[in-house]
């Protein structure tokens, strides 16, 4: 009988609390909390704190607070990150045992020598949709007794998704459903293209998960069945499709919405004060004013 039941919908907002929310943020949380209520469902928060580098309580609290501001109520108590690092570890140990991931030892520094190296000779090194360097590669194929050797000595390393081995998993066309759009205005059904990343990082020394990794498995944890967020993490959901493959998760809908450009055209960061939420409650204006400003 339950199986018959349509799902509630689960909506959630997730953001990093290393900066102030800006406009897009406002536009994400206000999508995610209304499309909830539309639906008759659930708008839960996750603060994703996973980088202990730049994360900050003070950031959290603001997040907090601005979005109290704004209108919105959310389901306690609050799922943080930093809270739920063993069930990142034991998705990552599974994948290690499985032979899919292998780890890294190259610095970032050391990445972009090779790649400055490549390009002094007028070559092109591979780009990953965000324009980064794709990674080398060539650590996938060290022999065990050195990775042990390095491990012994101590050397700091990340752990690496075989981007070739897990696409080999693949037995029929990954795909996901988008009910939002992509940059080229994709929508319905995409073909994922988790390759075009490389062999992505799921761990690093300083950071016990990466975000496609936690941002996967929190999903399914919290029974997430709409992921709302910004166009600009559209293809990452092809690694997030490729892990919930491998790792057995459900896939949710999928709704990538517009960005909010700043007065200069560029994306709006978090460093920037102007346009921070916080910034223009201070100089006067109202939850509507800011719902207005966004083209809600
Ligand atoms: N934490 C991510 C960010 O602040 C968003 C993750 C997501 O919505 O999937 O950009």
């Amino acid at each position: 009988m339950d199986e018959a039941l349509p799902k509630q919908p689960v909506f959630r907002f997730a953001p990093s609390p290393n900066g102030q929310l800006h406009l897009g943020h406002a536009l994400s949380a206000i999508l995610n909390h209304d499309m909830a209520q539309a639906k008759n469902g659930r708008f839960l928060l996750r603060i994703e704190d996973i980088d202990i580098s730049r994360c900050t309580p003070e950031y959290e609290a603001a997040i907090l607070d601005d979005l109290g501001w704004l209108g919105l109520d959310w389901e306690r108590p609050v799922r943080r990150q930093s809270e739920h690092l063993d069930l990142y570890r034991g998705a990552l140990g599974k994948l290690i045992d499985r032979g899919l991931v292998y780890p890294s030892f190259l610095t970032r520094g050391e990445i972009k020598a090779r790649v400055a190296a490549f390009e002094a000779q007028g070559k092109t090194w591979p780009r990953d949709p965000d324009g980064a360097p794709v990674y080398p590669g060539d650590e996938r194929s060290l022999p065990e007794s050195e990775r042990q050797r390095r491990f012994t000595r101590g050397t700091q390393h990340a752990w690496r998704l075989d981007m070739a081995k897990a696409v080999a998993k693949i037995t029929e066309p990954l795909t996901w459903q988008e009910i939002g759009a992509g940059p080229q205005g994709e929508t319905g059904t995409v073909v994922a293209d988790p390759a075009c990343w490389g062999d992505v990082i799921l761990s690093r020394s300083d950071a016990p998960s990466s975000y496609h990794l936690a941002v996967t498995l929190d999903d399914a944890r919290q029974g997430i069945t709409h992921v709302v967020r910004g166009r600009d993490l559209f293809h990452a959901t092809s690694v997030h499709r490729l892990l919930q493959h491998l790792l057995d998760l459900p896939q949710p809908l999928y709704h990538h919405h517009r960005l909010i450009p700043g007065e200069d055209g560029r994306k709006l960061s978090k460093s920037n004060r102007d346009t921070g939420i916080a910034a223009f409650r201070q100089a006067g204006k109202t939850p509507a004013d800011i719902r207005a400003m966004i083209g809600l």
